[in-house]
């Protein structure tokens, strides 16, 4: 896997897909700069060692061309702000003005292009325009897993133009690294604890960690599925009927291969959808009727504690309540908390996909984690096994 450590890019030109598609507010001012800092390292690296830094990127999805709201010339001050250096942006990312701002610049300069979206040919992956972005550098370095899953121009495409010169960024190989120490590691226990709403959405990814695992965790709604399959009243919860013989599948398969399931045996129960609700602990397998568990209860917190405080490797994905209700955020918290201690004990602990990764933000548990995910959908493709096509490119 060659990434920007294996070049020296003094003198050199790097062309580098980042992963700019930050929230703006009504004033187009940047209202979140994580990924203009998770981009940071790499732009460092290349630009103390002398080279130049021509950074794309998308924002927003723009459908009629060239549409002011959607410029990154909004973004400008704060990525000059983040660098702590003056950022040279282009009214456009491919053609002659491009060509000659970059030509203009000096080693250590960062060149910023205009939204790639404004050209179709982006999404469509269109080979010539993927030329044209080749144009502007001597090395592509692809720093954006947010966009790694998806085969456009400036993600996957350009990268043949470089039959050598191509590599991850510094944010990408975290990504792959952390990935491939859950995936693939030789430590062991491997736990992961899965949440969320639907078995129906985590399907996918089952059936892939069965084989890397030895502990699976499951929470969230998606638990009611597996516990109504084991003969289970679980009352008004959320539940996928045609769903049933598939989480007895899942259970069959876990056993087959040695895996240990463990499903909450208690749950926070509640008369509504709401924070005003009435609520009371119950076995998860005994929801009176018109009630729904909407959190796990304390003796499943207290099982998934030691499961998590045993573990070597942890991937945490998806919530184990609805913590976007106070009420029923304490599963979510606690498990937070047991992971955090568990990580500074020395287990790995890897953040990925949608919920989890913000609800660990939102509850202020994010340093405390070895490594949280910046990409929700592209890291849900790498858990179901996919080569992802931005990925694969650099390997080629
Ligand atoms: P997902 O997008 O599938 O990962 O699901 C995340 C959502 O699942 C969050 O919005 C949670 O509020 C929701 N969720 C977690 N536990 C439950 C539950 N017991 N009942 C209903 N929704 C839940």
């Amino acid at each position: 896997m060659k990434t920007i450590n294996d070049f020296n890019f003094q003198g050199k030109k790097a062309i580098i897909r980042v992963d700019f598609n930050v929230p703006l507010n009504e004033l187009f001012q940047v209202t979140d700069d994580n990924r203009i800092l998770a981009a940071k390292p790499t732009i460092d690296k290349i630009t103390n060692e002398g080279g130049i830094a021509v950074l794309m990127s998308h924002l927003g999805r723009p459908k009629n061309g060239k549409e002011d709201k959607f410029s990154l010339r909004h973004i400008v001050s704060k990525v000059e702000e983040v660098l702590g250096k003056k950022v040279y942006f282009v009214e456009d990312c491919i053609g002659e003005e491009v060509a000659k701002v970059i030509g203009q610049a000096q080693p250590g300069e960062v060149v910023l292009l205009e939204n790639l979206r404004f050209y179709n040919e982006e999404e469509a992956g269109d080979v010539d325009f993927a030329k044209q972005l080749a144009q502007h550098g001597d090395i592509y370095v692809n720093d954006a897993f947010g966009t790694a899953h998806r085969a456009h121009a400036s993600t996957t495409i350009v990268a043949q133009f470089f039959p050598q010169d191509k590599c991850f960024g510094s944010l990408l190989a975290k990504e792959i690294e952390s990935i491939d120490k859950v995936l693939n590691s030789s430590e062991k226990p491997v736990t992961a604890v899965l949440g969320g709403s639907k078995v129906s959405s985590k399907i996918t990814i089952i059936e892939n960690i069965l084989d890397k695992i030895d502990h699976m965790i499951i929470g969230g709604g998606m638990m009611f599925t597996f516990i109504k399959a084991l003969g289970g009243k679980i009352g008004n919860s959320i539940v996928e009927d045609d769903k049933i013989q598939l989480a007895l599948d899942i259970l069959e398969k876990a056993k087959q291969k040695g895996v240990q399931i463990h499903i909450p045996v208690d749950v926070v129960a509640a008369d509504a959808f709401s924070n005003d609700a009435n609520t009371q602990i119950v076995d998860a397998n005994e929801i009176p009727d018109g009630w729904q568990g909407l959190d796990v209860g304390t003796k499943t917190l207290e099982n998934f504690a030691k499961v998590v405080a045993d573990s070597k490797i942890i991937l945490w994905n998806g919530p184990l309540g609805v913590f976007e209700l106070e009420k029923f955020a304490k599963g979510t918290i606690e498990l937070g908390n047991y992971i955090s201690k568990a990580t500074a004990n020395g287990t790995f602990s890897l953040v990925g996909g949608g919920d989890s990764v913000a609800a660990v933000k939102q509850f202020g548990l994010e340093k405390q984690m070895s490594y949280v995910s910046t990409g929700g959908g592209a890291m849900l493709e790498m858990l179901e096994g996919r080569v992802l096509p931005g990925i694969d490119a650099i390997l080629k």
